[in-house]
């Protein structure tokens, strides 16, 4: 149930810079950074008589990217131009796939680990390839209005993938990018980089509003080139507001939806969309099959053979440490969301250690934690699953109770010790049962006020004695204290 006089209809359209060392149609380098217009060549700035080649691996990162999310493969797809002018396009067309793209129809499901809203499939309308533009530098910061354009971005691969309007409110749609980079990442098709326009999102939101006659949908509004998560949930949740409040004030709204669309831009700093134009129709684009590139052919094998090559994806690896190490949805969440270093190092210390949920507890909260602190990545993390399984067995089998576990923890960390090592160091052993049983009869003994307060049914009186135990030895473990008093009481 929404809380809204309406609903809130999100689809996003995301575009992908694919991780090749060259460009999609030429033999320019498409590494980031570069002094401006120094990746260039006849073919990227579109000079006359130069003729473009498809890469090959961009087409295979493409194609590994559309079968992971569940799209269908058509074995034949083409190239189109998408006329229009613009500074940062030399060439007066970008090429693109318009009515046969090479893969449609597929699916991401989501999830939030808080539990806000219930999991949910996504559709992908169509993921497509097609070359970046070359980028506009805007060089307010000499007081001149001048700007200039580096064309190396020009011609570099991106995947465009285009959602379902099926995300209802902005946390849907951030759970939807932070799935989709995610699963990106897992592949390795591109390093996501958002603050390097690895990953550029644009938004196409509007309402259904509730009336007496029925739902009622307002135009739609694309927000164009949001660069960071929290942009896109601040912008969509601003949109919703503007538009819910201009059909209040106009009451203006369209019978076909699609039928205007106008285009946005989010300004963080106002906090509010900016109008920037109204949408041009795909016609306007005068899309035609480019003449000079030839059609691609994905047999079904290939297809096949691409999808039985792909890693273990997100998705499967939360189940599986779910269904085999029984750790919770929230914790597989934290170790995936990490990255597959984490998941094979969780994976070691939870079947040396031989208790997956104990050994989630450690790596979720002590190892991230340390590696917040300190900075590293958990290749380079002293503790290594062995040492750390010791140490989790140690716990399991009550051997050391878990706040003087975490001293040891810490000690292993600074002093690259086994868990013996620092429990010596530390002087902590385990103290046996018939010592643990001497402490617990002098405290009954000395405490006829908590016995009486136990027996009477005021069990936490307890509390005390394990202070009191710890006094007399401080590796007495609480647990078992409690145990033993509990039974000498009962006894009694
Ligand atoms: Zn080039
Ligand atoms: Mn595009």
């Amino acid at each position: 149930m929404s809380d809204y006089p309406y609903d809130l209809i999100i689809g996003l359209e995301t575009h992908v810079q694919l991780q090749t060392k060259t460009k999609l149609f030429c033999r320019c380098s498409a590494k980031f950074g570069a002094d401006p217009n120094t990746q260039t060549c006849p073919v990227c700035i579109g000079l006359p008589g130069s003729l473009p080649v498809m890469n090959r691996e961009a087409f295979r990162l493409a194609l590994r990217t559309a079968i992971a999310l569940n799209c269908e493969i058509p074995e034949f797809t083409k190239w189109d131009r998408k006329n229009y002018y613009y500074p940062d396009l030399p060439k007066g067309y970008q090429i693109s796939q318009y009515d046969l793209p090479m893969s449609q129809n597929g699916w991401l499901d989501i999830h939030d680990p808080k539990g806000e809203f219930e999991p949910k499939r996504i559709g992908i309308i169509r993921a497509h390839l097609e070359e970046d533009a070359g980028k506009s530098l805007h060089d307010e910061a000499h007081g001149k209005s001048d700007t200039r354009i580096d064309l190396n971005r020009t011609g570099t691969p991106l995947l465009e993938i285009v959602s379902q309007p099926d995300m209802r409110s902005p946390k849907e749609a951030r759970a939807y990018l932070t799935e989709l980079k995610l699963l990106l990442t897992y592949l390795e098709v591109s390093d996501c980089n958002m603050q390097e326009g690895s990953l550029r999102v644009d938004a196409n939101v509007n309402l259904h509003i509730h009336t007496p006659e029925g739902k009622i949908a307002t135009p739609i509004v694309e927000i164009k080139n949001l660069n960071s998560f929290r942009f896109i949930e601040r912008a969509l949740a601003y949109e919703a507001q503007r538009q819910y409040k201009l059909w209040q004030e106009t009451k203006q709204h369209i019978k076909s939806p699609g039928a205007f669309k106008q285009t946005r831009g989010w300004d963080d700093a106002k906090g509010m969309t900016l109008t920037q134009r109204e949408k041009e129709d795909s016609a306007d684009y005068r899309y035609f099959p480019d003449p000079d590139l030839a059609p691609v052919i994905t047999p079904k094998a290939e297809t096949e053979k691409v999808r039985s090559s792909l890693c273990e994806l997100p998705a499967a690896i939360r189940q599986r440490l779910e269904g085999t190490y029984g750790v919770t949805a929230y914790d597989s969440d934290v170790i995936v969301i990490q990255g597959r270093p984490l998941v094979d190092y969780f994976e070691e210390v939870a079947k040396t250690a031989g208790d997956g949920k104990k050994a989630a507890n450690w790596v979720t909260q002590e190892v991230l934690r340390v590696l917040n602190e300190q900075g590293g990545d958990i290749q380079s993390f002293r503790l290594r699953p062995p040492a750390l399984a010791e140490l989790v067995k140690l716990v399991v089998a009550g051997d050391i109770e878990i706040t003087r576990a975490k001293e040891v923890f810490n000690d292993m960390v600074a002093n690259n010790r086994t868990a013996p090592q620092s429990m010596q160091a530390l002087g902590i052993q385990k103290v046996d049962l018939s010592e643990l049983e001497a402490i617990c009869k002098k405290l009954v003994a000395a405490n006829p006020k908590i016995v009486a307060d136990v027996k009477s049914g005021k069990v936490q009186a307890i509390g005390s004695l394990l202070g009191q135990a710890k006094k007399r030895n401080p590796n007495a473990n609480p647990n078992d204290v409690r145990r033993i008093c509990l039974e000498l009481i009962e006894k009694m």
